[in-house]
């Protein structure tokens, strides 16, 4: 099949006016000008998208699908313990059954907004299995040992078998310990040496919050207390900064480069000893930003500009509807780009497509459009005039013709 549109965006070179892309089964098999690639593939079938720009598909690197039915329910909240409180008091009224349908509708609202490929935790990786992700997906089950210890192996064994059992999108698996303050030392290691020995992603929170600064650094705050409450040890408090921690447990400070690339979502509260090892670490982990839910709960200013200097890569999420209007990532691209005006538009889509493809460890196969590559792609309307990234950034409504694997 040829695909043709006004503008093919492929990410690796400039726009291709009058382009085409041609689909073999799930598969790109070639792109170029709509005249060589038609004289070169002729019989094929012809599909014509117009007035559109032809674009991969997008990558959420980072949301909790669970959560979908909490939209609007939690205002934000004065201290980050009290929004812990306020959403464990909203899930205790969730059954099961209310899970799949959240799920479920999360799926439909993130591909409505054009999103090909997500990264999801879930807090119930059980209930995997029951799901039919209608994008390419990689589940990362998150784990939480902070009110069981003892069980921490259990759990991981118990995740993987449930993520082993989901349904194939074409995505994969992961883990996903979820903070240092829920999670212990042991499980992230567990987590840590299975990611190294298997072909599982590893993901985490870190650094999110004023809060845990002032949990691990000062051993003080509500963030502190509250775990304090529900009897966590809180040894490992009063110490170092969250990052300082996490180097520790799961590379040894110091330590030579991780074999395995974590996922690490948010990293805003950074001290300048933290930032002092970031420059100077081989260990050049991915970041995920959610500016919306950022914005949401007002947490320090995100440290883009120092850590993409540093050779971090940079990706964006929608996290949760607990803490977010809704799963649009070019949302997600309009109001990083409002806090980050100097950066192209070119440069914000590169975080929702080529940016999150590596991350999730498929840079030669997702998130642009190349021979091989997925076919996995969208279309939105174009003018012949704009600067085609930039009316991508503008768009806002839902997207009409998407293509997952080769299939429309
Ligand atoms: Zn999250």
């Amino acid at each position: 099949m040829i695909l043709r549109a006004r503008t093919v965006v492929t990410m690796d070179d400039p726009p291709i006016e009058n382009g085409a892309v041609v689909i073999s089964g799930n598969r790109v098999l070639d792109v170029g000008e709509f005249p060589e690639i038609s004289a070169r593939h002729s019989g094929q079938e012809l599909v014509d998208l117009g007035e559109q720009a032809l674009l991969p598909g997008l990558i959420n690197a980072h949301c909790h699908l669970d959560y979908t039915c909490l939209r609007g329910k939690i205002p934000p909240k004065k201290s980050f313990a009290d929004w812990i409180r306020a959403i464990n008091a909203e899930k205790a009224k969730l059954s099961e059954q209310d899970y799949l349908a959240s799920i479920a509708d999360g799926f439909a609202e993130a591909k409505r907004f054009g999103t090909t490929t997500i990264a999801n935790l879930t807090a119930f990786p059980e209930l995997i299995p029951q799901v039919h992700p209608p994008i390419r997906t990689w589940w990362f089950a998150e784990l939480i040992d902070v009110r069981d210890p003892n069980r921490t192996s259990d759990l991981v064994a118990l995740a993987i078998d449930a993520m082993k059992r989901a349904r194939d999108s074409g995505g994969g698996i992961g883990l996903a310990p979820h903070a240092l303050f829920t999670a212990s030392a042991n499980l992230y290691r567990r987590c840590e040496a299975i990611a190294q020995c298997e072909n599982i992603l590893v993901t985490t929170h870190l650094a999110e919050a004023r809060e845990e600064m002032s949990m691990f650094h000062d051993a003080s705050g509500p963030l502190y207390e509250f775990l304090k409450s529900i009897g966590r040890d809180m040894s490992d408090c009063g110490h170092e900064t969250p990052f300082a921690r996490f180097t520790k447990i799961v590379g040894g400070s110091g330590g030579p480069a991780l074999p395995t690339e974590w996922i690490v979502a948010h990293v805003n509260e950074l001290a300048e000893s933290d930032f002092e090892q970031l420059e100077g670490s081989a260990r050049k982990f991915h970041v995920v930003h959610s500016p919306r839910s950022h914005d949401y709960f007002a947490h320090s200013r995100f440290p883009f500009e120092r850590l993409r200097s540093f050779g971090f890569n940079i990706c964006l999420g929608t996290d949760s509807l607990a803490s977010n209007k809704d799963l649009s990532l070019f949302a997600e691209m309009r109001a990083f780009q409002r806090r980050e005006p100097a950066l192209s538009p070119k440069a914000v889509l590169e975080m929702v497509t080529v940016n999150a493809a590596r991350a999730l460890g498929k840079p030669q196969v997702l998130g642009r459009i190349r021979t091989n590559c997925f076919a996995d792609l969208i279309a939105i309307p174009c003018s012949e005039t704009a600067d085609v990234f930039e009316e991508i950034l503008a768009f806002e409504q839902p997207v009409d013709w998407m293509m997952v694997a080769g299939k429309t």
